[in-house]
């Protein structure tokens, strides 16, 4: 099995090297080349955290967001962490433009822990267990819609989430040295989820 991680900008070697310890094998994908030369062989996508802003235009500017947004309309795994969960989000409260907005939450930016910014935490992930949070100005998921699961929730806030073949976390669990929530990515991407 190999997945992709999108290494435009942000924490992407962190989450190979989670993978690595998994003993899957994961690929950069820095640009459209990468990504139409990889995508056949793809079992699953992986979406950093990072800048949001930073990444969608970079996603634009390279023609990758419509190639991305169709592969995961056409079922391919994907895992969005904090800034990844922004690109995926259909609706950015306070922002006319989503990027892929292939999931149907709504985010909003830098809004979880606005006095905290960054913290730790350890709360229950449905499917999952007691995992370790690293929250770096994550973003909040303030709704979501009738085919999404909630799996984690933190202060009353929804910080992971799950539609069909899209998972989401706001905050970071490749910065932690829990591999599991990775390895429930990887159970996704072995299923291949077909709806
Ligand atoms: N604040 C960033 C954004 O809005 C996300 C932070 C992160 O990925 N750690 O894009």
């Amino acid at each position: 099995m190999k997945i992709g991680i999108l290494a435009l900008q942000g924490a992407f070697a962190e989450h190979a090297k989670v993978l690595d310890q998994l003993g899957i094998e994961s690929v950069e994908i820095r640009n459209l080349e990468d990504f139409q030369q990889h995508q056949s062989n793809l079992a699953g996508l992986i979406l950093p955290g990072g800048e949001s802003t930073t990444m969608g235009k970079l996603l634009r500017d390279q023609n990758m967001l419509i190639p991305i947004r169709e592969a995961i309309l056409s079922c391919l795994p994907v895992f969005g962490t904090c800034a990844g969960l922004i690109l995926l989000a259909n609706e950015i409260a306070s922002q006319e433009e989503s990027h892929l907005g292939t999931m149907d939450i709504v985010v909003e930016r830098n809004a979880y822990g606005r006095q905290l910014g960054s913290f730790y935490t350890e709360a229950e992930c449905k499917g999952v267990g007691q995992i370790p949070m690293t929250f770096i100005r994550g973003p909040i998921i303030s709704s979501v819609g009738e085919s999404v699961e909630i799996l984690a929730t933190v202060d009353n806030q929804i910080v992971a989430a799950q539609e069909k073949n899209m998972l989401v976390t706001s905050f970071h669990p490749e910065l932690t040295d829990d591999v599991r929530l990775h390895q429930y990515f990887i159970n996704m991407c072995d299923k291949k989820i077909v709806e």
